[in-house]
């Protein structure tokens, strides 16, 4: 099919990590026509609009890009241990230019709909801006962390002064020298965002509805050693992450919190907070995510690092997290998060125990009446996670289905990836995929990989389609269920479970597989012959 005519072989929603390696590998690798729709006005994805202040990375930079090509990987060098967003925004406008991809994508443009016509075997797709293109395959790319939640407060539309969202933060930057700020939300945005907004705000307040488990980051340059060592060991690096837990260099201990002592608590944790990262989460005791008396054991050793941080015991109090276990909620790595409130000028209001009545004219006004003026409000506010990036676009697969109403009691999916009655529609990391349970790159870079392996093998055999059975969609719906059963994750309101939108249906939304025993599974059914899959050839029926 050519591209010039309204017909491609694929269509691919978004340009952040997954729309970029997705369109190279089936363009420049496969040769396939493609074109890829991009609703901002560059390449980049979650790092295209989170520009608040302080946005980061909580990954380590050196796992935190394509792996796929070695000289990619070796050419960009990192300044930080982390890396900040100009950065990862720079080496994916770096990674479009090297494979020339931009002439294939089109900007400021949203796919709105995607239809699968049953007797062309097509998907017809549709943008904000008229364009119609029909395609064989459609890929959505939109990452699961992309569509911003603003709570719907009574009167939020009053607000005489400025207000921004950390998720759509504005290009220019914001100055807020001098201003009294207000942020609603203290999850992984805002705790990047406070310490610098309090550097410029005369006065700041945050609203705090759940204390988060906050660790450090303990960002930095990376000693030259440890960068050469890590040259040296591209396949290494590589194997490791792709096999590991998390998609990252990190393994859950084989002790348990359960057998230790107080001092061999603090012996296995100190060192891990003090280096900083993910590692006493995700390279800790496994028993924390299963046992919540083991868990309470970290649990404590966290509390006292808030102790010895915060200054006013009531404001310590305030920021120790409470009923829930530590690990299940996603943990936010701080630069001085704390500290900050050890200012005089930044306040801290539990909007839990007194929650956020309506936003009036000059600021926020709880239900017990007090009331708050500022000149600006910052919205961390989070998303609709997974599943709201999908649900925003009418996706009609077989009999006109609709792919929200599909998931309207959550995901349907089989591997995360495919839906029945939604031929040739790949979802990158999508729910029911271990996505957003480990370093995004990795699992982006395996769900492309295994969707060109899947395209490749389709036209090899001259196949039309390829869908998921409802038996097996079912079998791995149950799955992703079993394997969350027994661990502690659904006793948190997170938005792993989507309890972060009112009215959005509690259900565990990864996977817990663990990025390589997920691989495998994919890999095992690609070689029993797609296994759980239905092909058809042209013209036939599903
Ligand atoms: P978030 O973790 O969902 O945090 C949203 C915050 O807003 C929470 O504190 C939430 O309170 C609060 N909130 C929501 N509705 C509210 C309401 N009606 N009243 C009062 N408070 C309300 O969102 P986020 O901070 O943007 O982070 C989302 C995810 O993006 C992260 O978990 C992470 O995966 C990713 N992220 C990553 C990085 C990084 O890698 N460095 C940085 C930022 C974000 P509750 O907790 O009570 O719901």
């Amino acid at each position: 099919m050519a591209d010039d005519t309204g017909t491609v072989d694929a269509v691919v929603i978004g340009a952040g990590f997954s729309g970029l390696y997705m369109l190279h590998k089936l363009r420049n690798q496969m040769g396939l026509t493609v074109r890829v729709f991009e609703a901002g006005g560059g390449v980049g994805g979650t790092w295209y609009w989170n520009r608040y202040p302080g946005a980061r990375s909580d990954s380590d930079s050196y796992v935190y890009g394509f792996t796929f090509d070695e000289e990619l990987w070796r050419e960009w060098e990192w300044s930080e241990r982390y890396p900040e967003q100009h950065e990862i925004r720079a080496y994916l406008e770096h990674v479009a230019d090297r494979f020339d991809l931009t002439r294939s994508i089109t900007f400021d443009t949203r796919v709105t709909g995607a239809t699968f016509d049953e007797a062309a075997n097509t998907w017809t797709v549709t943008t904000d801006t008229g364009e119609t293109v029909v395609t064989r395959y459609v890929i959505t790319a939109v990452g699961a962390l992309s569509s911003s939640n603003t709570p719907p407060f009574p009167g939020i539309d009053s607000f005489a002064g400025e207000t921004f969202h950390t998720g759509l933060w504005p290009h220019e930057g914001v100055d807020f020298t001098g201003k009294r700020v207000g942020i609603i939300g203290t999850g992984a945005s805002a705790v990047q965002a406070i310490p610098l907004i309090a550097k410029e705000a005369s006065d700041l307040t945050v609203f705090q509805r759940t204390a988060n488990y906050i660790i450090p980051a303990n960002n930095g340059p990376v000693p030259d050693e440890v960068k050469k060592a890590r040259l040296d060991d591209y396949e290494g690096i590589r194997e490791r992450i792709q096999n590991s837990y998390f998609g990252f260099e990190l393994n859950l201990l084989e002790s348990n919190a359960a057998d230790a002592t107080d001092e061999e608590i603090y012996e296995t944790l100190k060192p891990r907070w003090d280096e900083g990262g993910f590692g006493i989460w995700l390279g800790s005791y496994v028993d924390i995510f299963f046992d919540d008396d083991a868990n309470a054991k970290v649990r404590n050793f966290l509390h006292d690092r808030i102790r010895e941080k915060v200054q006013d015991p009531a404001t310590a109090e305030l920021l120790t997290p409470k009923g829930y276990p530590f690990g299940v909620k996603r943990n936010p790595l701080d630069s001085g998060y704390f500290e900050t409130f050890n200012e005089p000028h930044v306040h801290l209001v539990d909007v839990k125990s007194d929650p956020i009545a309506e936003i009036t004219p000059t600021g926020v006004r709880l239900e017990s009446g007090a009331e708050f003026a500022f000149d600006a409000i910052v919205y961390a506010t989070g998303f609709d996670a997974m599943t709201g990036p999908m649900n925003k676009i009418d996706i009609r697969g077989r009999g006109g289905e609709l792919l929200r109403d599909k998931w309207v009691e959550g995901p349907r999916t089989y591997l995360g990836l495919t839906s029945a009655g939604f031929p040739n529609l790949f979802t990158i990391t999508g729910p029911q995929s271990p996505s957003v349970l480990s370093n995004m790159p990795v699992s982006i870079e395996q769900h492309v990989d295994l969707v060109a392996r899947i395209i490749g093998d389709l036209r090899e055999r001259a196949a039309a389609t390829i869908e998921p059975t409802r038996e097996a969609e079912d079998a791995w719906v149950q799955h992703c269920q079993d394997v969350v059963a027994p661990t502690l994750f659904q006793q948190a309101d997170t938005w792993y479970m989507g309890a972060n939108i009112p009215g959005k249906p509690r259900v565990f939304m990864p996977n817990l597989d663990f990025v390589g025993p997920y691989r495998a599974k994919c890999d095992e059914v690609v070689a029993n012959d797609y296994e759980g899959f239905t092909i058809t050839r042209e013209g036939a029926s599903a």
